[in-house]
C-alpha cells in the first residue's frame, strides 16, 4: 500500500508535536505516534505546571536567572532569557484553545515550586495540568482539517540524502516497515526515562528520536545530564509512581533497612536536602544493599489516605499500607535535559530535522532543569518551528511514501531488562570512570546482540549517555560523579558529540 504523506511529518504527540502541528494549521502536517495520540506522552503525567512569570511582582528576567542558577553555570543565558519572555503568550495560546488554567477574576494564581524565587507554576486544579493541557490539545488536533493522525506507526530511522533529512521509516501496528518522505520533519518524540529500570516516563519515552538523530549524523548536547526523582515508589510497578515531595514536607523521614535516618548523616537539612542530594544518599543506600524507605508512619499516619489518596492508592497497588509501614523508594530517571542540538528556531544540524520538547537540547536547561520549564521550553520552540517552517523560503519535497516491507520479530526482552539494569547501576545517580567504562562494554554488546531496530536505537542513545558521562570528568547539576566530585571552573561549559564520538570514546575508555 502507498501512504499518501503530507508535507511536513511530526514524530510524537505530546506537547511539543500536538502543539507545532496547532501552530502550523492551516499548513497540512502528519503527526505519527506509536499508539494513539491519547497515551503514551509524558506530557499527559505532568502535574505541577508551566512555568510563566505572569504575576505582577515577577519578571522573565527573574524567571530566567532562576533557571540560570538550577543549570549549575552551563545555560545558555541569551535562550534562557528568550524563553522567559515569551512564556506569557504561550499560556496565552493554550488559554485561546481552551486549557482551563487555575485563574481568579480573570488573574493566574500560580504557585511556587523548589528554586523558583516567585508564584510561577501555572497550574489546573492543583495537579492536573499536563492532562489537562493535552486533552484540550488532543480535542483540537482531532477537529482539525490541516492535521492528519498517522497513529500506529513508531519512528525507526531517518532516511537521509543529499546532505538533508528526506523521510523516515516507522513500523506500523501491522508489523509492516513503511517510510514516509517529507523534507520537513519535526522530532519531538520526548525523553530517555526508559533506558533505566525505575523511572517516572512512559514506556515510549526511550530514547528512540535521539538515536534516530545521531545515527542520521546530527549534533547531540548535554547527553550526560539525567535528572533523578529521590523518591519514586519502588514496588516492581513500572513506570514507577511517585511519593510527592509534600510528604517530606510533612515531616515523613527517609531510613534503611535497620530504620536509621540516613539522610541526617549526608546533610543538615536531611530530607529536605535538595533533590540530587536525597538522590544521591538514597542511591548509596540500596547500593549499600541496606535498602530505602520513607517512613510516613509518625507524621502523617491515619490520615495518609484523605490527605495524599494519590499515593496512598499506589502504594496499596504494590502490596505496601504507608499508614503501618515504610514505603520501598528508589531514585528514578525523570527528565532527560541533553538531547540533539537546536538553535534558536528549533533547528539541528542536519537540514530539513527540527526538534521541540524533550527529545532537543535548547541550551535552557544546562545541568539541571528548573522544575516546570519542560513544558515552557516545549511550546516556545514548537511555535517557534512552526513560524521559522512559514516562511515563504522553506521549500517542501512532494508528498510521497514507498511501499511497505516487513519488520521481523520483537526486541529481546532479556537484553532491554540488561540494558536498564546496566543504566540504572552505572550510568545513574552516581558514577565513575569504572562502572561507566563496564556500562559502555555491556552497551556495545548488547547493541551488537540487537537484532531490532526499537533495541539498537535504545543502546545507541544509552551509549550516547554513557560517552558524555565519561567525558565529564568533574560533578556539576544532575552529573555526579564519584572519582571527581568537584565542579571544575575549566567545564563549565555545555557538551556536544556525535555517534561516531561517542563510539571512539567508549572504544578508548575500553582499551
Ligand atoms: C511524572 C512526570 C511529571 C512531570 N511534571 C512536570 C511538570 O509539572 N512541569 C513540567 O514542565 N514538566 C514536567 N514533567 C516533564 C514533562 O512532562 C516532559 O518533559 C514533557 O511533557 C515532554 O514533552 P514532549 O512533547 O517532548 O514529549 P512527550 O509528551 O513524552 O511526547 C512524546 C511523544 O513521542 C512519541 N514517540 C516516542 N517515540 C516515538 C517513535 N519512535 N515514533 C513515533 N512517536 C514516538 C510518544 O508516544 C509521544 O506521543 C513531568 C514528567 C513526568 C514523567
Amino acid at each position: 500500500m502507498v501512504t499518501q504523506a503530507p508535507p511536513i511529518l511530526i514524530v510524537g504527540g505530546g506537547l511539543a508535536g500536538l502543539f507545532c502541528a496547532l501552530k502550523l494549521a492551516p499548513r497540512r502536517v502528519a503527526v505519527l505516534t506509536p499508539g494513539s495520540i491519547d497515551e503514551g506522552a509524558a506530557s499527559f503525567w505532568a502535574q505541577g505546571g508551566v512555568a510563566a512569570a505572569v504575576l505582577d511582582t515577577d519578571s522573565p528576567e527573574r524567571h530566567a536567572e532562576d533557571t540560570l542558577k538550577a543549570g549549575a553555570g552551563i545555560v545558555d543565558a541569551e535562550v534562557a532569557l528568550g524563553v522567559a519572555r515569551e512564556a506569557r503568550a504561550r499560556i496565552d495560546d493554550l488559554l485561546s484553545y481552551g486549557v482551563p488554567f487555575d485563574r481568579a477574576d480573570g488573574a493566574f494564581t500560580p504557585s511556587r515550586e523548589a528554586a523558583h524565587s516567585e508564584r510561577r507554576i501555572v497550574r489546573v486544579k492543583g495537579d492536573t495540568a499536563g492532562r489537562a493541557i493535552m486533552e484540550t490539545l488532543v480535542a483540537r488536533v482531532r477537529a482539525a482539517p490541516s492535521i492528519e493522525l498517522l497513529e500506529g506507526y513508531s519512528a525507526r530511522e531517518l532516511l537521509t540524502g543529499d546532505g538533508r533529512v528526506i523521510g523516515l521509516r516507522a513500523s506500523g501496528r501491522d508489523g509492516l516497515l513503511r517510510d514516509f518522505f517529507s523534507s520537513a520533519i519535526v522530532l519531538a518524540t520526548g525523553g530517555i526515562g526508559h533506558l533505566y529500570r525505575v523511572t517516572t516516563n512512559p514506556r515510549e519515552a526511550c530514547g528512540a528520536g535521539l538515536a534516530m538523530a545521531a545515527r542520521a549524523g546530527a549534533l547531540i548536547a548535554d547527553a550526560e545530564f539525567v535528572q533523578f526523582h529521590p523518591t519514586a515508589i519502588d514496588i516492581g510497578v513500572d513506570p514507577a509512581p511517585l511519593a510527592t515531595e509534600s510528604l517530606r514536607g510533612e515531616g515523613a523521614i527517609i531510613v534503611d533497612r535497620s530504620g536509621h535516618r540516613f539522610m541526617a548523616d549526608i546533610d543538615p537539612a536531611a530530607e529536605l536536602a535538595p533533590r540530587d542530594i536525597v538522590a544521591r544518599g538514597v542511591f548509596a543506600s540500596i547500593a549499600a544493599g541496606r535498602g530505602a524507605f520513607l517512613d510516613a508512619r509518625a507524621t502523617v499516619g491515619a490520615e495518609f489516605p484523605a490527605r495524599f489518596p494519590t499515593v496512598y492508592a499506589s502504594c496499596l497497588a504494590g502490596g505496601v499500607d504507608p499508614v503501618t509501614a515504610p514505603i520501598p523508594i528508589a531514585p528514578a530517571a525523570h527528565y532527560h535535559m541533553g538531547g540533539v542540538v537546536t538553535d534558536a528556531r528549533g533547528r539541528t544540524s542536519l537540514a530539513g530535522l527540527w526538534a521541540a520538547g524533550e527529545v532537543a537540547s535548547t541550551g535552557v536547561h544546562g545541568a539541571n532543569r528548573l522544575a516546570s520549564n519542560s513544558l515552557l521550553e516545549a511550546v516556545v520552540f514548537a511555535a517557534r518551528i512552526a513560524k521559522d517552517m512559514g516562511e515563504p523560503s522553506l521549500e517542501t519535497a512532494p508528498p510521497s511514501s514507498a511501499p511497505a516491507r516487513d519488520e521481523t520479530g520483537a526486541p529481546d526482552q532479556g537484553l532491554v531488562d540488561e540494558l536498564r539494569d546496566v543504566m540504572a547501576r552505572d550510568v545513574g545517580v552516581i558514577r565513575d570512570r569504572a562502572g561507566l567504562t563496564r556500562a559502555a562494554r555491556a552497551i556495545l554488546r548488547i547493541e551488537a546482540a540487537a537484532t531490532h531496530a526499537h533495541l539498537r536505537n535504545m543502546a545507541l542513545t544509552a551509549l550516547l549517555v554513557t560517552s558524555a558521562a565519561l567525558t565529564r570528568r568533574e560533578s556539576r547539576g544532575a552529573h555526579f560523579r564519584s572519582d571527581f566530585p568537584q565542579a571544575e571552573d575549566a567545564l563549565a561549559h555545555r557538551s556536544y558529540l556525535t555517534e561516531t564520538q561517542a563510539r571512539a570514546i567508549a572504544e578508548e575508555a575500553l582499551k
